[in-house]
């Protein structure tokens, strides 16, 4: 996804629409994960204080497999109003394709359910067998408790002084 900074007037923004046809994933064929179609955008393009502001939706669709029936399934990550901020420092094009591409990947479910695929009322035909999800939300609330305790004892000795 390359965009043509001197296409975009001052003051101005441009709306880009399209798709990323390329396999920009870097995907293992070990993945379970795997692209169902391209990359698709809607944004608006434009140049703030020497950076270019991309604003707006993207969504990609992939086919992944379930973390507790093992079906594979298709869902879509969809980013929306979704903004990338990249310095244009005198390049005519800038490229963000990886900036993109990391912001979808972080936004990926870490154990994709395929309740959350695009069947609809689909009930995951291994629910309730697994309490995974509870066994990683109790681990998260210990994690957090943590980071809570330890700002207070950094206030408590900012105090101090
Ligand atoms: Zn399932």
């Amino acid at each position: 996804m390359i965009i043509d900074t001197r296409a975009i007037s001052e003051n101005e923004s441009l709306v880009i629409e399209g798709e990323i046809i390329e396999d920009i994933w870097q995907l293992l064929e070990s993945d379970i994960l795997k692209i169902a179609e391209p990359l698709k955008y809607k944004v608006t393009a434009s140049i703030v204080a020497e950076n270019l502001l991309v604003r707006g939706d993207f969504t990609a669709p992939f086919i992944s497999q379930c973390s507790h029936c093992l079906d594979t399934f298709k869902f879509s990550v969809n980013l929306t109003d979704h903004s990338l901020l990249l310095p244009i420092e005198g390049n005519p094009t800038i490229d963000l394709t990886n900036s993109i591409r990391e912001d979808i990947l972080l936004a990926l479910p870490n154990f994709p359910n395929c309740e959350e695929g695009e069947e609809n009322n689909r009930k995951c035909p291994a629910s309730g067998k697994f309490n995974t999800e509870d066994a990683f939300g109790k681990i998260k609330t210990k994690e957090s408790q943590k980071t809570s305790l330890k700002d207070w004892e950094e206030l408590n000795k900012l105090n101090l002084d």
